[in-house]
């Protein structure tokens, strides 16, 4: 077993004392599910284990507290195996982050294949990265559009400015014109 492998000798899931627990890994019932999650809330090694699970697309089964549904989110692949639009920003597989905290990067593809480059994910809270073109899509969106708001913001602030700027000497000018006038009278 390498070292990058090793991990997995401190499984929480491999305990002999959860030994019953383990079919709750792949369980449909809800409660079972839950409580496979909460072992991988209280496991070492939940980073370790998410991230194995997102490059082997493990699609079955609990992983680092990811069920089916959320690893499917993850990397954007839907119940019939197809690359699927995201409904939704992603927010990070980890420490649940919110989309601002993520950013997105292209990398070289380590095991060659059709593509030289893949689209990659990473929170910048805990660090944590994953491969999901649709989802590094999705982060970049969501950057557009934050970074046009903050500009719409920033316009509407400076014309609002201007327009008290304008109201202004306006009433400057009115006041000068009713104290000239006071004199002459
Ligand atoms: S995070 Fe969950 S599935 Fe992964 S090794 Fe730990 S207990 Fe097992
Ligand atoms: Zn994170």
């Amino acid at each position: 077993m390498s070292s990058e492998e090793r991990w997995i000798e401190q499984a929480e899931c491999a305990k002999s004392k959860h030994i019953e627990k383990r079919e709750f890994f792949f369980s449909n019932k809800k409660y079972e599910q839950e409580q496979a999650k909460s072992l991988c809330f209280a496991c070492p090694v939940r980073k370790q284990c998410i991230k194995s699970a997102l490059e082997e697309k493990q699609l079955y089964g609990i992983w680092g507290g990811l069920d089916q549904g959320e690893i499917r989110r993850a990397l954007s692949i839907n119940w019939e195996g197809q690359e699927m639009r995201r409904g939704k920003y992603p927010i990070c597989v980890y420490c649940s982050a919110p989309t601002a905290k993520l950013k997105t990067k292209t990398v070289k593809r380590p095991a060659g294949g059709r593509w030289a480059t893949m689209r990659v994910v990473e929170c910048s809270n805990c660090k944590i990265e994953w491969q999901s073109r649709t989802s590094a899509n999705a982060v970049d969106a969501y950057h557009a559009w934050l970074a046009e708001r903050l500009a719409k913001s920033e316009r509407d602030r400076i014309k609002n400015q201007k327009i008290r700027e304008k109201n202004k000497a306006k009433q400057a000018a009115k006041d000068a014109k009713a104290a000239a006038k006071k004199k002459t009278i």
